[in-house]
């Protein structure tokens, strides 16, 4: 029998999830965030999966979408923070890739260009992250001198990024949206990253760019109505590979920090930090051994990591573990190991399986 764990990827839940993203913003295009390998889940099979269903994708720099199109995907994709060196706008170019243009040397090395076709571009606007884009203000010229280039396609998009989209009612949120709306143009708008499709109707406009909910979770801290129905795209999941009985006073684990107080029946599972479950989940993490809840006992190691399943009436070798999944929100494991969702899934290594199934 081969190692039990891998991550399980629902085609199906995919395109639901899309589907909502689709009845939140019906009047815009609809661009899937699939940077970072999918966030973990795979950026090639979750492209094929939603190429029906969305209406552009977006990743992170030019070798995620090079990736995608040697792998036969033909919807158009932005790159979300542009070009790094001039070279690499010919390869965009050629590729018929979207570019985010977000400051004065991008905007300079564009202009320069030879180019074999003219770009798609996405003009960003800093409302307030300060990360990356031009200041509100700057938007217009930046916008007039792509129209005067003959290296910028037609109707170029401006968008944003809110810093605080998270926090229902922010404040930084309702400045971030003024600055935007303020900006005086036709061009076509785009702001919502998943926490404002779900909150910020009033900011959809022309196009939504979600990627975290796509994957079946929701990066507010309240779930709301419209995200009660999302369904959780990925699955990790092992099974029980040992089994021993300890007694009271006998330790579990490196470091010998988790010690029984009774006598305790210990369960190992061939999943580790070394396979995404992450190292800072502590002993009385849950996991689901049968469908039922049990506590980590002991520190995750690289390849295993071991549970204290004394109150189980049954239990024994090669039962069903899930670490996360439908019936164990990530949120929750992700609250446990000190850090969210987005963390949890965009580390998952290539060691663990993705295994792309249709229900
Ligand atoms: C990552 C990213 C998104 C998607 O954010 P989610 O919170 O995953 O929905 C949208 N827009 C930009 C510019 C991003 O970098």
């Amino acid at each position: 029998m081969s190692r039990p764990t891998q991550a399980v990827i629902s085609r199906s839940a995919l395109r639901h999830n899309a589907a909502i993203a689709r009845q939140l913003a019906p009047h815009s295009q609809l661009m899937a965030v699939i940077k970072a390998n999918a966030y973990g889940h795979g950026a090639t099979a979750v492209a094929h999966a939603l190429a029906d269903h969305v209406d552009a994708l977006a990743v992170a720099c030019l070798e995620e979408a090079l990736e995608l199109r040697s792998a036969g995907t033909t919807l158009p994709i932005l790159l979300l923070e542009g070009i790094f060196e001039p070279q690499e706008l010919a390869v965009a170019a050629k590729a018929q890739l979207w570019i985010t243009i977000e400051n004065e040397e991008q905007l300079a090395w564009l202009e320069r260009a030879k180019m074999p076709t003219p770009v798609q571009c996405w003009i960003k606007v800093d409302t307030g992250m300060h990360r990356l884009g031009f200041a509100p203000d700057a938007a217009g010229a930046a916008l007039a001198r792509l129209a005067n280039s003959r290296n910028a396609a037609q109707a170029p998009v401006l968008f944003t990024h809110f810093a605080d989209a998270e926090t229902i009612g922010s404040e930084a949120t309702a400045t971030a949206l003024a600055q935007f709306n303020a900006i005086s143009t036709d061009a076509p708008r785009s702001a919502c990253n998943s926490a404002a499709l779900l909150t910020l109707p009033q900011a959809h406009f022309d196009w939504v760019r979600p990627g975290y909910l796509l994957y079946g979770n929701s990066p507010l801290d309240d779930p709301q109505e419209n995200t009660r129905n999302l369904q959780p795209v990925m699955t990790l999941r092992s099974a029980i590979s040992a089994l021993r009985t300890i007694e009271a006073g006998q330790a579990v684990g490196y470091g010998c920090t988790w010690r029984a107080d009774r006598r305790s029946i210990i369960a190992t599972v061939p999943i580790g930090y070394g396979d995404g479950y992450p190292r800072s989940a502590p002993a009385g993490t849950p996991v689901l051994v049968g469908g039922k809840r049990v506590p980590l006992a002991g520190r995750v190691s690289m390849d295993m990591l071991t549970l204290d399943v004394t109150d189980l009436e049954t239990v024994s070798l090669g039962d069903a573990v899930i670490l996360w999944g439908a019936e164990l929100p990530l949120r929750e494991i992700a609250s446990h190991a000190g850090t969210n969702g987005y963390e949890l899934t965009t580390r998952m290594p290539q060691r663990t399986p993705r295994i792309i199934i249709d229900e």
